[in-house]
């Protein structure tokens, strides 16, 4: 399979130079020139099958040009061998067809360790088979800092260097990243906001001389990696709700639209899926796209929600894609224009295409907590806030009571204990696993917010 570039400028990758490239040359994001189809009998085939064995019929024709079936085997058993639960992504039942797929049982406790523990072990069966080494820097305001760390800690060919803004992440998150000791992990605090380690790491990637001769590589989920990963729990979550032969809807938490475009990838696979909705906080450009065909920036607020708080989307471009018939050069025209002002909603018809694939519903703070008490009262369970928002858009959304509505739970509720305190439900407890974090020993290094006092400390470390 050959990956293609959304922009139509660059050229098509093989799997792996893909998953070490990051963005395409020409400013796109890479996609699948074809997609596998799965039939309704292959499908119903694979209800006995474990997670790790599913995620693998699932990936392998993503990767079998450059992965092999037994090489990707190894790599899938040991990814979710680490998942403390033994369903990996176990569904728990609200109401009567209502669900909630709780994606949190990683080593980091969000979903995005789904990905990104598997990324860390393609990387480096890519890297030893071409006997290279790759810098992968990154910025986080929380949670994708801590995933990406955990996927490649053990990692003989990747170095790693995380900004993070300092003093403005929680302790926890924080701890989740600078507790783990590797010797290829470097944890850099700047003295910034999100926003400027943003920027350099964007800067970075423009002009990459400070690495003399080396290459930098993306662990965000511009990386097709990634959203590939992430096709499988919808297959999973179906399957055990009776599909194929039963439709299943689902409401996803959304800011970066890598895991709900992973949804509408599923869907076009062959999974027979009734409904996709876009769950948004008050940072609801997506929402107002796609019930309205309104797409203008607005400034970031800050919400109890924080992994979701974006301005736009960078997978929106994945779909916009498909939405302009796969036509490079006017997607890129249409994305220079929104991005500059001149433009601020999508032709009409293409629209259209939008709201028939999904539904969306933005969740304010005040109904978040609304919801993670009505829940914890009334069904007895502890929702985060991401996920209360998938569950409340859920509901709102639902155009057919007949078919199981599943929420992907993206966390557990003990990373955003401000939300479950709001919401009057008791804290929440870090999970064994975990229970000594606040004690463990951090290694983080401070520095100022200047791209050349950064790219020098990156140089002194490689
Ligand atoms: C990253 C994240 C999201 C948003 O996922 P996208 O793929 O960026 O849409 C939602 N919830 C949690 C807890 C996250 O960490």
């Amino acid at each position: 399979m050959r990956y293609i570039s959304t922009r139509g400028q660059a050229p098509s990758l093989s799997f792996e130079e893909v998953l070490l490239t990051g963005l395409a040359s020409d400013g796109g994001l890479y996609v699948p020139e074809t997609l596998p189809q799965f039939s309704h009998e292959e499908i119903a085939s694979w209800s006995k099958l474990n997670y790790a064995d599913l995620a693998h019929k699932i990936l392998l024709p993503f990767v079998e040009a450059d992965v092999s079936s037994s090489e990707l085997k190894v790599m899938v058993d040991e990814t979710y061998a680490g998942f403390n639960h033994k369903a990996v992504a176990p569904l728990v039942q609200l109401d009567k067809n209502e669900w909630v797929l709780e994606l949190f049982h990683g080593p980091t406790l969000a979903f995005k360790d789904f990905a990104l523990q598997l990324l860390g072990r393609l990387m480096d069966n890519a890297l030893i088979k071409r006997d290279k080494h790759l810098v992968i820097m990154g910025a986080t305001s929380g949670d994708t800092g801590s995933a990406a760390i955990e996927g490649c800690k053990h990692s003989k060919r990747v170095k790693m260097f995380i900004l993070h803004p300092h003093e403005r992440v929680s302790e926890v998150q924080r701890r989740q990243m600078t507790t783990l000791i590797g010797d290829n992990i470097h944890n850099i605090a700047v003295r910034g906001n999100f926003d400027d380690c943003q920027q350099m790491v964007k800067q970075s990637f423009a002009d990459q001389s400070f690495l003399n001769g080396g290459q930098l590589g993306a662990v965000n989920s511009i990386n097709w990696a990634r959203i590939m990963a992430q096709i499988v729990y919808y297959f999973y979550a179906a399957v055990a709700l009776g599909g194929p032969h039963r439709k299943v809807s689902f409401s996803v938490p959304t800011g970066n639209f890598g895991d709900i475009y992973a949804g509408y990838l599923a869907q076009k696979m062959g999974l027979p899926i009734a409904q996709l909705v876009v769950a948004t906080n008050e940072n609801d450009i997506l929402h107002r796209c796609i019930s309205a065909n309104q797409y203008q920036k607005h400034g970031l607020v800050q919400t109890l929600s924080p992994s979701m708080d974006i301005m736009v989307s960078s997978n929106f471009e994945r779909l916009l894609f498909d939405l302009y018939d796969c036509d490079g050069p006017t997607l890129s025209q249409l994305l220079e224009d929104l991005n500059n002002g001149t433009a601020d909603s999508l032709e009409p018809q293409r629209w259209e295409k939008a709201r028939e694939l999904f539904s969306s519903h933005r969740v304010d703070d005040d109904t978040t907590c609304d919801v993670i008490s009505q829940v914890a009262q009334e069904h007895n369970y502890l929702l985060d806030p991401h996920s209360a928002i998938g569950v409340e858009a859920g509901r709102v959304c639902n155009q057919y009571p007949h078919v199981p509505m599943v929420t992907l739970a993206t966390a557990h509720p003990v990373k955003f204990p401000e939300a479950v305190i709001k919401a009057g439900q008791p804290t929440p407890q870090l999970p064994n696993h975990l229970a000594d974090l606040l004690e463990r020993k951090e290694r983080c290094e401070v520095l100022d917010n200047d791209l050349l006092v950064v790219q020098q400390y990156i140089t002194s470390k490689i």
